[in-house]
């Protein structure tokens, strides 16, 4: 018989990140969604949780100079209603707008969707495409870094994801063809336009890992930003595999979206 985990609610990132090492097997808990389906199967057996439901600094949507701070703790929801988020990364509120049903939606959070699964977690485009820097209790990761297909630096098991720190970009599209069964992103695309005209586009999806186009980003520049989802005749010279499902995509985008 599996013993129950005992439940710890500390208040603080210290607090939490003392528990942790005091229990190797211990683990974090966020809005539970995706843990607490491997907690019932018994595919996780802890024996103690650390739930960060009461550690207010890991919460918080504020703009620090040219770019939006978002907390680990913050749910899909309050990201996609954020009137910060709406209008200085419009195309993250997107993102945010269509994760999960109602409850994982509710109580999910960006923290815990990229700790769980960053190569399928649709936030990963928008840390590519808004030039993002992941801060852990640990160290301190670009969004190339965190999310390399060769080496991924996913979080170790005493190490807390504090918060993501994302360049502002209101020139943003994304768009998603959702996997039927787990709703994230079958495939996934971001362009964005930074300051700069710095282009980033960005793709998921289908056991592509995130990635950034950067043979297409530096051609971006010269294209109106409209334009930007004319790429599947560039795509398919660059990356064949996507192509029929971004040409599904690219019809689905310029029915839905609305870019200048
Ligand atoms: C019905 C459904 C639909 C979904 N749809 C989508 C979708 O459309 N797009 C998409 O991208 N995803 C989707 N997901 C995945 C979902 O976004 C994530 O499962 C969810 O957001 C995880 O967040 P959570 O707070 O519930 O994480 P939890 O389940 O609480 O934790 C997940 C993991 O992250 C760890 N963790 C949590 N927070 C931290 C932290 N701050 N520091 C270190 N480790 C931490 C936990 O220890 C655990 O290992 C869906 C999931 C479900 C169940």
């Amino acid at each position: 018989m599996p013993i129950k985990p005992q439940l710890l609610t500390p208040d603080t990132i210290a607090a939490a990140r003392d528990l942790l090492a005091q229990d190797g097997t211990a683990v974090l808990i966020a809005g539970g969604q995706w843990l607490t389906p491997q907690l019932r199967s018994g595919t996780q057996t802890p024996e103690h949780i650390i739930s960060l439901h009461r550690v207010n600094e890991l919460r918080g949507i504020r703009q620090k100079d040219d770019r939006v701070e978002i907390g680990a703790a913050e749910t899909h929801h309050a990201i996609s209603q954020s009137q910060l988020v709406q209008s200085a990364l419009p195309g993250l509120a997107q993102i945010a707008a269509q994760i999960g049903d109602p409850a994982t939606h509710q109580r999910g959070t960006i923290g815990g969707g990229l700790c769980a699964a960053p190569g399928q977690c649709d936030y990963s485009l928008a840390l590519l495409g808004l030039d993002a820097q992941i801060t852990t209790t640990h160290r301190s990761l670009t969004a190339v870094e965190f999310l390399d297909a060769s080496n991924p630096k996913t979080i170790d098991q005493d190490e807390i994801l504090i918060s993501i720190s994302l360049f502002t970009s209101p020139r943003t599209l994304f768009a998603k063809i959702p996997h039927p069964a787990a709703n994230s992103a079958a495939v996934g695309v971001f362009a964005a336009e930074l300051s700069g005209d710095r282009c980033r586009l960005a793709i998921m999806g289908d056991g592509v890992w995130p990635q950034r186009l950067t043979d297409i980003e530096s051609r971006m520049g010269a294209w109106p930003f409209s334009t930007v989802f004319d790429w599947p005749a560039a795509l398919e010279r660059e990356n064949p595999f996507f192509i029929s499902r971004l040409n599904a995509l690219w019809r689905r985008g310029q029915k839905d979206l609305t870019p200048d």
